[in-house]
């Protein structure tokens, strides 16, 4: 799945040639929008497509302003999941026409900003491909369950102080309580993931109802911050191969449980965080626990100190995460449910 195959020429050639060879030509300048199939743009993975319509509900939701109650009707808009389909690159990003939707919008365009890392480099302009990362000295640390209305608002403190960033799963109740908590998260340059609307065990409630608590809580996370949140992490690490595919977004496990729920002790966790992590983790952690909370100075300070530089989910994978995979660390991702 990760391999590379996207090597090609760079689309906005058009542009300089037209400066070197300007002359006396007409103020309108020469079209470089060129059409795509959706086959062409994605190489085919039925992930990437997946990945290019979770854009576009983000696109069609800012588009036209919507408030955070439409965030329901814009999972009803018909979106591509034919490879034949065709869709236009442009200067601003890539157009497609939508069918006749509740949103009354004809067309939208996705910022190239919005697609790296999910369609081929060669159709990206170069400010927005991925170009391969070293991963040995990265960890993303992620917090699970809040925001908490004192504790998460501690932990931003220290990691504002340490510089450093990390991932937070919230749930959709604890956002729709705090929503300015959630926004200070995103403020400070850390990314929420959605970790369903109130903790149930996804493996035992079946599509529909997963599909529920998902929807209602990026609807949660819109209205607080203005975006959809991009992962999902589901509770307990559960979710069948059915609800991967139908939720449409990465799912974001774990290479690292800190077990801090279990210990409520602030020197153990920190010990059990010590021994296990190494580059490219992804650690498991709570912000509704004040001892895990206490221990994020040290296992910040000792991390750094082996070298690690602290990431979000993102920067560690790269922005390759595509939905219907669920990624366990930088290295190891599998279908989801499998
Ligand atoms: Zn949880």
């Amino acid at each position: 799945m990760r391999q590379r195959r996207w090597y090609g020429i760079g689309l906005l050639v058009a542009v300089v040639a037209l400066v070197l060879g300007a002359g006396a030509l007409p103020a309108q300048a020469k079209s470089t929008n060129k059409t795509v199939t959706f086959g062409q743009l994605t190489n085919k993975n039925t992930h990437r497509l997946a990945a290019i319509r979770q854009a576009a509900r983000q696109q069609i939701l800012k588009q036209t302003h919507a408030k955070g109650s439409r965030v329901n009707a814009v999972y009803k808009v018909k979106l591509p999941t034919h490879m034949t389909k065709k869709a236009t690159l442009t200067p601003q990003g890539l157009r497609m026409n939508l069918l006749a939707n509740t949103f009354k919008v004809k067309q939208i365009t996705i910022p190239y900003t919005q697609l790296k890392g999910k369609v081929g480099n060669r159709y990206l302009p170069k400010a927005n491909r991925t170009t391969a990362i070293k991963t040995t000295k990265m960890v993303a640390l992620t917090f699970d369950d809040g925001p908490d209305k004192t504790l998460t608002p501690r932990l931003l403190k220290t990691l504002k102080k340490y510089k450093v960033h990390a991932t937070f799963f919230e749930t959709g109740q604890n956002v729709s309580r705090y929503p300015k908590i959630s926004r200070a998260v995103v403020a400070g340059g850390n990314e929420i993931g959605n970790h369903s609307w109130n903790h149930p065990n996804f493996n035992s409630i079946g599509t529909a109802k997963t599909v529920s608590q998902v929807t209602r809580t990026n609807r949660a996370i819109y209205q607080a911050t203005g975006s959809l949140p991009q992962y999902v992490r589901p509770p307990y690490g559960n979710i069948t191969a059915a609800e991967g595919r139908a939720i449409e977004q990465p799912v974001i496990r774990w290479s690292v449980d800190s077990r801090d729920w279990a210990y409520l002790n602030k020197n153990k966790d920190i010990n059990e965080v010590m021994k296990d992590t190494r580059g490219g983790d992804i650690v498991l952690m709570h912000d509704i626990h004040a001892q895990s909370v206490a221990a994020v100075p040290t296992i910040i300070k000792r991390l750094k100190a082996k070298g690690y530089k602290l990431v979000t989910v993102s920067q560690l994978l790269n922005s390759q995460a595509l939905p219907g995979l669920q990624y366990f660390g930088a290295h190891d991702y599998r279908t989801v449910g499998k």
